[in-house]
């Protein structure tokens, strides 16, 4: 798309494994963007996200992180909206079986039998759910745009892959159906997936705003 140089662009997560998605697509889109993690910025403190939205919690970790790095900052809140559970667990899709103790991959196994257990009733056809993910952009002097994208598809009945994180070895996309997320390439999940094209909607407002701002 563009040679932006050596700019440099803070990706406010711990999360290594979305971390890594949005990494590789950063990289196919904005070649020449060097992206720095929370491990590779001097320590702060990270806002708790309380906002009712994917949105407002996407904005709060991106302001935060642009204050305290003095670097345009991206943010993603994401999560799992199952619709026989009106939408939960929605933003409270990282901590839906309590406080996220221990390691991802336990954290990640506990959010999933709860939500298999919680849906253990509900036929097939009512097993509709959607991926959403907000990606914020703010940089140091306050300009702010975030996107928002969706996958849709439906929960499946045990888990299946082993690839991607989170929900995704419970979750088959309408776009490829048959398999769940867990089970598709990485580059195959980035094609279909929420935060692939909120990431690739906001590529052309991210060359501009890196343009106009740190490096
Ligand atoms: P966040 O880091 O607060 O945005 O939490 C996002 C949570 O939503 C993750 O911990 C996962 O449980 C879930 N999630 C978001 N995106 C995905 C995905 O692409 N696959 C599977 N689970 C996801």
């Amino acid at each position: 798309m563009s040679d932006l140089g050596p700019t440099r662009l803070h990706l406010a997560s711990r999360n290594a494994k979305k971390i890594a998605e949005m990494e590789r697509i950063i990289a196919l889109h904005l070649p020449g963007v060097a992206v720095v993690g929370l491990d590779d910025v001097p320590a702060y403190d990270e806002p708790v996200e309380d906002a009712p939205t994917f949105e407002g919690n996407a904005l709060i970790k991106a302001r935060a992180g642009a204050a305290a790095t003095g670097l345009t900052t991206v943010a993603d809140d994401s999560g799992l909206c199952v619709d026989a559970l009106n939408g939960m667990p929605g933003v409270l899709s990282a901590r839906w079986s309590g406080p996220p103790l221990g390691s991802q991959a336990g954290k990640d196994e506990r959010n999933n039998a709860l939500l298999l257990a919680q849906l253990s009733d509900v036929p097939d056809e009512r097993r509709t759910a959607h991926f959403r993910s907000a990606i914020a952009i703010v940089t140091p002097d306050g300009r702010e745009l975030v996107v928002e994208d969706r996958m849709h598809g439906r929960v499946i009945r045990e888990v299946r892959g082993d690839g991607g994180f989170g929900y995704d070895v419970l979750f088959v996309a309408d776009d490829r159906p048959g398999l769940t997320t867990a089970e598709l390439s990485r580059e195959d999940k980035d094609a279909i997936s929420h935060r692939g094209r909120a990431l690739r909607a906001l590529g052309p407002q991210l060359v501009a705003f890196l343009e106009r701002g740190t490096r």
